[in-house]
């Protein structure tokens, strides 16, 4: 993933914006991890937020103590368990959260700098785009909806029609902000 703006200046806004959802009573906890798991996380990612990235993070959290045995999922509307193997989960979880909070931290700045408008772009080009957001690319948004769209698909309440960016835990797309 290219982050383009993954400064230090991004990087305090990403971890403001992370420890203002910590310090919340219900905030986002992944579901793959397990009790132990879930105690480690916000320092990793605090960690990956200060001076890590995908990479640093999904190693820091390869733990297989860190993990739940398997996980529950819905095909056609029946419940089904999956086996949760900690090497592809690292990395998915690594993927999804570095992406969210860089989105957010990065809507987060442009709001601080008045800016109102920013552009989505795909950021990682070898990735054929699966997502919805892929109609988006290039495409200028509003920085309030993006920065408002954080997790809006999954929490506190599953919404598939809301705006999200990251739209997935698939999802390779960010914002930049517009060049003149
Ligand atoms: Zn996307």
């Amino acid at each position: 993933m290219h982050f383009e703006e993954l400064d230090t200046d991004t990087r305090r806004w990403m971890l403001d914006e992370f420890n203002a959802e910590q310090n919340q009573k219900h905030h986002f906890e992944p579901a793959e991890l397990n009790y132990s798991g879930r105690i480690a996380f916000p320092d990793l990612m605090r960690q990956a937020i200060e001076h890590g990235n995908i990479a640093s993070l999904a190693a820091s959290l390869l733990d297989a103590s860190y993990w739940n045995p398997t996980k529950m999922y819905y095909r056609q509307g029946k419940p089904m368990t999956q086996r949760i193997d900690p090497i592809t989960s690292a990395q998915g979880l690594a993927h999804s959260e570095f992406t969210t909070w860089y989105t957010r931290g990065m809507a987060r700045k442009l709001i601080e700098e008045g800016i109102t408008r920013c552009q989505v772009y795909r950021a990682d080009p070898a990735v054929p785009p699966k997502c919805e957001c892929a109609s988006l690319e290039e495409n200028t948004v509003s920085v309030d909806e993006v920065y408002g769209g954080h997790r809006a698909k999954y929490f506190p309440i599953p919404n598939q029609m809301a705006f999200s960016i990251p739209s997935s835990p698939f999802c390779h797309h960010t914002i930049r902000r517009l060049r003149l």
